[in-house]
């Protein structure tokens, strides 16, 4: 794959229960010149998920064999499975002439804009609180309480801080106005010069920073206090 692009590749990352699905998911809706990297992955499918449309489920021999081949940008291990952005399918979708959006891991971000430093831009979505984090997975019915905890413990021990190695960050605080700011940073880098360019630089990360170290003060006082435990 070239890496000098004309398409923009947007890479959206964050907290698990952060929301950052549900803004790429308004991307999507929103921009038929986007379209979803369709992962590779070797967890079993969700109830509702389908091969080839929310991921590509393989085994771990067929997912190592990808490795071995150079048939992935990059990959991760996610408690305990494999995930990995395909060759094949981003070509495809450049090829098209689309814009590619990502919903990968913070690592796999990081990756993606190494191999594709011009093209790419990430995001980092930060929740606005831990009960707020935790209030979503509680309410989201895929883990048990164990898991939600280990969740929150990996968010705030490796994720939260990690916004610092991003282009942009949002706190989703309100819906409606994160779904605003994602869909201005997309236009303004899909389409430099509109009208929506001096909205997404107020989330450019630097512009952002004050308000995002403020997120991340509360919630490590939160911490502190052991405030979310059983607040959801
Ligand atoms: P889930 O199992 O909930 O669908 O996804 C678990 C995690 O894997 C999420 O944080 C998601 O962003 C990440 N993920 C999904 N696909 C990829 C991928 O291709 N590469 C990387 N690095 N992470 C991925």
């Amino acid at each position: 794959m070239s890496n000098e692009l004309k398409n923009v590749l947007l890479v959206v990352s964050g907290p698990s229960g952060s929301g950052k699905n549900t803004l790429l998911n308004y991307i999507l809706e929103n921009r038929p010149d986007s379209v979803h990297s369709v992962s590779a992955t070797t967890r079993a499918p969700r109830f509702f998920e389908h091969d080839g449309v929310d991921y590509y489920f393989k085994t771990t021999a067929e997912f190592e064999r990808l490795i071995d081949e150079g048939g992935l940008i990059e990959w991760d291990k996610y408690r305990g499975n494999y995930y990995g952005t395909l060759v094949s399918d981003v070509q495809r979708k450049i090829d098209e002439g689309l814009n590619v959006v990502f919903d990968i891991t913070i690592p796999g971000a990081e990756n993606v804009k190494r191999l594709f430093p011009n093209a790419t831009k990430t995001v980092f979505v930060l929740p606005p609180s831990i009960r707020i984090l935790r209030h979503r997975l509680v309410c989201r019915k895929s883990d048990d309480e164990e898991t939600i905890n280990r969740r929150i413990e990996f968010a705030i021990r490796s994720e939260i801080e990690k916004y610092r190695d991003f282009d942009y960050v949002l706190v989703n605080d309100d819906l409606d106005e994160a779904r605003k700011n994602i869909l201005a940073i997309y236009d303004s880098l899909t389409k430099p010069d509109c009208e929506n360019t001096a909205a997404a630089a107020c989330f450019k990360k630097d512009a952002f920073a004050e308000h995002a170290e403020e997120t991340i003060k509360r919630i490590h006082e939160e911490v502190m206090n052991d405030s979310f435990q059983n607040n959801a």
